[in-house]
């Protein structure tokens, strides 16, 4: 299970963005975060992905407490979460080949042997073909960079899953494509997602529950 309790996360604390939020996702399982923007949904979402230590309250990822974040995490759990970002252009390295950029957490991890075989797998199953692996992110669209930041996230599959407004920037059919290519993911593999997003629509399509932020937030 990931789960987080009592988590109240920000920048000032005295005034967090994240106050006692409560909320458990279930192997396998699909939940949508629904808020509007600057509720703290993205906040949130770092924390989930280890990437924001809270101010308080708990994350446990299967039954472990977490402890420490960001490259301070222990290996085992930071490798259990992949991560999907609303602006690929922030999240991705811009000197990285698209390929490298997919294989990233391969090499951070020692596995750099099985990066090609995994990279032009994934490749294929996200939607870029090979031309488009050799491109530096200024070569490409958001949409394609963004199939990129997918196939980087579920590179060393992943148990969880936390995509943060993934598709904000996407047009109509690349939002169908990347929310089809994690569904067959979770799937076939039992991973949980939570995704995080202000579009309703969206969450409730693709989402088993969808939730809203007042709902797991405790009143003030
Ligand atoms: P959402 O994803 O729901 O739009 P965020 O988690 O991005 O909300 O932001 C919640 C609040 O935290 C907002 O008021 C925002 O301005 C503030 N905030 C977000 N990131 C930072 C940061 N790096 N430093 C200071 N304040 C931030």
């Amino acid at each position: 299970m990931l789960e987080l309790r009592s988590v109240t996360a920000g920048y000032d604390r005295r005034a967090p963005a994240v106050r006692d939020v409560t909320l458990t996702v279930l192997p396998g399982e699909s939940v949508g975060l629904l808020g509007p923007s600057g509720c703290g949904k993205s906040t949130l979402a770092r924390v989930a992905a280890l990437l924001h230590r809270p101010d308080s309250g708990e994350v446990v990822l299967d039954g472990t407490p977490v402890r420490h974040w960001r490259h301070r995490a222990p290996r085992e759990l930071r490798t259990a979460v992949g991560v999907v970002f609303q602006q690929p252009r922030l999240s991705a390295d811009p000197r990285l080949r698209l390929a490298d950029l997919i294989a990233e957490p391969l090499r951070a991890t020692g596995r750099r042997a099985s990066a090609e075989d995994r990279v032009a797998e994934l490749a294929d199953t996200v939607g870029l073909t090979p031309d488009l692996l050799t491109r530096r992110p200024h070569e490409v669209s958001d949409g394609q960079l963004q199939r990129a930041c997918v196939a980087r996230a579920l590179v060393l599959r992943p148990r969880w899953l936390i995509c943060d407004e993934m598709t904000a920037m996407l047009d109509a059919s690349t939002t169908a494509a990347l929310v089809a290519v994690v569904e067959a993911y979770r799937t076939s593999t039992g991973a949980g997602l939570l995704a995080v997003a202000h579009d309703h629509t969206l969450l409730t399509r693709w989402c088993d529950r969808t939730v809203h932020w007042k709902t797991v937030t405790e009143p003030r």
